[in-house]
């Protein structure tokens, strides 16, 4: 078992262990709180956090079986304890297991390797790089860093003493956008990342229109956790949530019942994708209307009718103002509470979505 822990001095520990365990609370994490002792877990018994206020400090004492669990703990509880002490801004610093490190567990610098044509708004690119293991289970995504142009050799975040990346300055700082893995193959050291061509190019699609073997960009992750397993599911999104769905698809048990829709712009656009017999794909076709300015997605979402009983679960990926309406439709209109339904903005007109969902 790894371990570390921090101490920090404070009169005000008690206000903060109830703070961070509220709030970790809510973003679906087992932690709780009770006279001054907090208890964090996450999930997979991938580690817990232990929380004691005293009078005149903080103690924290963090455990994991993996570096990825610890490393995850170490942010989390640096970065939630920094916000919940922010009048008295203190300096979370961790001692013990991984603190000696000098780069961080969760980066990789990637190699271009291969770019495929999926579909004419579909660029596949194959990136290499050293050690992939921890970028394969169930968490799809991946946060890509694009350096900015000019900044040679690139330049990546570093492990800062309270856990937390610490970023190159401004001008030398990556920009960073989300990713789905379509495919990952830790013996060959690759993973293909399926980039949507889209009409007004951002730094992520229009360094991906542009790719060439050798380019260089760095890889932190994974994160997220897209489904809960059920015997009925329902599946929708736009292209920039193929990747996702086609993951989730090609790992549910063979008996899953369910649909799938999918919004793209044509015929040309259409993936092959595997899913069990049970589920229906439903191609739907913009034909030039504007992406995420559109009712298509979200009428068939609502024309779908669930199964009143048994075990459903609901899941869409696409842009941010349908993701809220389809996640009011389900939560208010269909009663499903939060663990049979995950609606996520893949992305927003605009601006980015830069989390991982
Ligand atoms: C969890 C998660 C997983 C994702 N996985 C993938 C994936 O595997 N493949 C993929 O292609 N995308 C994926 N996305 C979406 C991707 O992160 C966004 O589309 C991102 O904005 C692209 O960055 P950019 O630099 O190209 O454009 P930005 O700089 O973010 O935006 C430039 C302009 O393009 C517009 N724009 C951005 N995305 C789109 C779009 N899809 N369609 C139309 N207009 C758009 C913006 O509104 C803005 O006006 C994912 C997002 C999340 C949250």
């Amino acid at each position: 078992m790894l371990k570390a822990e921090a101490t920090i001095p404070t009169t005000a520990g008690l206000a903060y262990v109830a703070a961070v365990c509220a709030k970790l609370a809510k973003s679906d994490l087992d932690a709780h709180a009770e006279a001054g002792r907090g208890r964090v877990a996450l999930v997979d018994g991938l580690g817990t956090g232990t929380l004691e206020a005293a009078a005149d400090r903080l103690h924290i004492r963090l455990e994991s079986p993996t570096e990825q669990g610890l490393s995850v703990l170490k942010f989390l509880l640096s970065a939630q304890i920094e916000e919940a002490a922010a009048a008295e801004k203190p300096e979370v610093v961790w001692s013990g297991d991984g603190c000696d490190l000098t780069e961080l567990p969760s980066l990789r610098e990637m190699t271009v390797r291969r770019v495929a044509e999926v579909t004419p708004h579909v660029r596949r690119i194959t990136l290499t790089g050293p050690d992939l293991s921890r970028f394969e289970g169930d968490s799809l995504h991946v946060r890509l860093l694009f350096p900015p142009d000019g900044v040679h050799p690139p330049e990546w975040p570093k492990p800062g003493k309270n856990g937390r990346p610490l970023w190159p300055a401004e001008e030398r700082r990556p920009v960073q956008r989300v990713y789905t893995i379509r495919r990952i193959d830790v013996a060959a050291g690759e993973m293909d990342i399926d980039f949507v061509l889209h009409a007004a190019p951002g730094v992520a699609s229009g360094w991906a229109a542009g790719a060439r073997p050798g380019a260089v960009i760095g890889l932190m992750g994974p994160g997220g956790r897209e489904v809960r397993p059920a015997t009925h599911m329902l599946l929708a999104g736009d292209e920039t949530a193929i990747p996702a769905m086609a993951r989730i698809l090609a790992r549910l048990p063979q008996d899953t019942a369910g649909q799938v829709l999918i919004e793209v712009e044509d015929e040309r656009e259409v993936q092959n994708l595997v899913h069990p017999a049970g589920i229906t794909l439903l191609w739907l076709f913009r034909r030039g209307r504007e992406p995420g300015r559109n009712d298509i997605l979200a009428d068939a979402v609502m024309a779908v009718s669930l199964p009143q009983h048994g075990d459903v679960f609901c899941w869409l990926g696409a842009e941010e103002a349908v993701a809220r309406r389809i996640r009011s439709y389900w939560r208010e209109e269909k009663g499903l509470d939060r663990a049979r339904c995950l609606a996520v903005g893949y992305w927003k007109h605009a601006l980015t979505m830069d989390e991982a969902g």
